[in-house]
C-alpha cells in the first residue's frame, strides 16, 4: 500500500498538482477593496421585505429547476425577443467551466487575451483544454494584428473577451470585436461582468452573429454572495449548454432573493452610478500623487502604476486596508495595484493610507 502523499502524486493529474488554488487573502476587520464588491447594502425597508420573503421560503423542497421567475425578470429587463433565452449559473464562474466543457473536444482551444480575468485559464487547465493567451497591446487595448493572426493560426473553439476588461479597466474598441466576431470560426463569449458601470453593451449585437454569446454577473452590482450569473445569447446555443448544467445549480434563496432585487434594480442602478461618480474622484486624487500613474476606467476599480507596488501594498495591509496586488502577475502589470472603489469614506481611508505608505516606503 502507497503512502497518501504517494497515492495523491499517482493518481491526480500533474496539471492539476501544479496548481496553485485561487487564493483569497484573509480580509476580517480591513477595508475591503480587493473584490470589485459593491459597498452598499440595499437600504433597510428593501432588506426587511427580503427578510419577509425569506422567512416564508420552502427551503425543505428543492428549487425551481428552470428558476423560471428569475429568467423572466432578467429577460424583461435585458427586452430579449423571443428567439433569445437566458441561462443562469452559480456565478459566472460556473458558466465558464459549462461553455468549456460544452466545445472541449480533442485539442480544442479556448483563447483569451493577457492580462484578463485568470479564470479563463484556470477553467481550461481543470478540463485539460488547450489554452492561448494573447498579449495585450502596450495601451491595453486588443492588438488587433496578433488577435487575427492567433485566431486564424489556432481557430479557438471559444474565446473570451471581458468587456470591460480585468484588471486593466478598459473596454476595448466595439470595432475590434466586431472584426473578432466576423474572424472567429468558434464561439465568442463578451463578458460583461462590470456592465452596471460600462458605457457599452453588446447584448444589442446578439442578433447579428451566429458566435456570439454575452456573459453577466450579479457580483459586481451588491450581489456577490448570492452567486449568480447569466448567459444571455440564442436560444439553440443556450438549450444545449442546460443540459451541461448540473440540476438545481441555483438555490432557492438566490432565485428569491435576486428576483426580489431585480424588482428595485434602479436601487442598485443609482448605487453603480455613485460608484462611478466616485471612481472619478478617486482618479483624480490618486493622478494628483506624484510617481501614480491611474489607468482610464469603466469598471468599478481603479488600476494604478506605482514605483514600488509590493511595498505600498503591505503598508496599506499593515494599515488596515486590502486591495490586489498584480505585481508579479503577469508581465504587463508590474507594479501595478487594483483598487476597487468603496465607499467615500473607505476611499478616504485608502487615500490616506496610501499617501502614508508612499511617504514610508
Ligand atoms: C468578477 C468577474 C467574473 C466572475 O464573477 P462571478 O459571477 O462572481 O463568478 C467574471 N468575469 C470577470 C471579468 C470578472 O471580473
Amino acid at each position: 500500500m502507497s503512502s497518501l502523499p504517494a497515492l495523491i502524486n499517482q493518481l491526480v493529474r500533474p496539471e492539476i498538482l501544479a496548481l496553485n488554488a485561487y487564493h483569497v487573502p484573509a480580509s476580517a476587520g480591513m477595508v475591503k477593496l480587493d473584490a470589485m464588491e459593491n459597498p452598499y447594502l440595499v437600504p433597510a425597508a428593501l432588506r426587511a421585505e427580503i427578510a419577509a420573503a425569506v422567512s416564508e421560503a420552502a427551503i425543505n423542497r428543492y428549487p425551481d429547476p428552470s428558476a423560471q421567475g428569475l429568467r423572466q425578470k432578467i429577460r424583461d429587463l435585458l427586452q430579449l425577443s423571443d428567439d433569445m433565452d437566458v441561462l443562469l449559473g452559480n456565478g459566472s464562474d460556473e458558466l465558464i467551466q459549462l461553455l468549456a466543457m460544452a466545445v472541449n473536444k480533442p485539442n480544442a482551444t479556448l483563447l483569451s487575451v493577457e492580462p484578463s480575468f485568470v479564470m479563463y485559464k484556470m477553467i481550461a487547465t481543470f478540463l485539460g483544454m488547450r489554452y492561448v493567451g494573447v498579449p495585450l497591446a502596450a495601451d491595453f487595448s486588443l492588438d488587433m494584428s496578433a488577435m487575427l493572426a492567433s485566431i486564424e493560426r489556432e481557430q479557438p473553439a471559444l474565446i473570451f473577451l471581458a468587456y470591460p476588461n480585468n484588471p486593466t479597466g478598459n473596454a476595448f474598441s466595439t470595432a475590434d470585436i466586431q472584426q473578432i466576431l466576423c474572424a472567429a470560426q468558434g464561439l465568442v463569449v463578451v463578458d460583461e461582468a462590470y456592465y452596471a458601470f460600462a458605457e457599452n453593451s453588446f447584448v444589442a449585437h446578439l442578433t447579428d452573429y451566429p458566435n456570439l454569446l454575452v456573459m453577466r454577473t450579479f457580483s459586481k452590482l451588491g450581489m456577490a454572495g448570492l452567486r449568480l450569473g447569466f448567459l444571455v445569447g440564442d436560444k439553440r446555443w443556450l438549450a444545449q449548454l442546460d443540459k451541461l448544467r448540473l440540476p438545481y445549480n441555483v438555490g432557492v434563496l438566490p432565485q428569491l432573493v435576486a428576483s426580489k432585487l431585480l424588482q428595485h434594480h434602479d436601487v442598485l442602478l443609482t448605487q453603480a452610478a455613485q460608484i462611478k461618480q466616485d471612481r472619478s474622484k478617486l482618479a483624480q486624487q490618486l493622478s494628483a500623487i506624484t510617481g501614480v500613474q491611474v489607468f482610464a476606467s469603466s469598471a468599478n476599480f481603479l488600476l494604478l502604476r506605482v514605483a514600488h507596488a509590493q511595498e505600498i501594498f503591505a503598508g496599506l495591509k499593515q494599515r488596515g486596508v486590502l486591495i490586489k496586488n498584480l505585481h508579479g502577475g503577469h508581465a504587463m502589470l508590474e507594479n501595478c495595484l487594483r483598487v476597487t472603489v468603496g465607499t467615500p469614506a473607505e476611499n478616504e481611508r485608502f487615500i490616506v493610507a496610501f499617501k502614508e505608505s508612499i511617504q514610508q516606503g
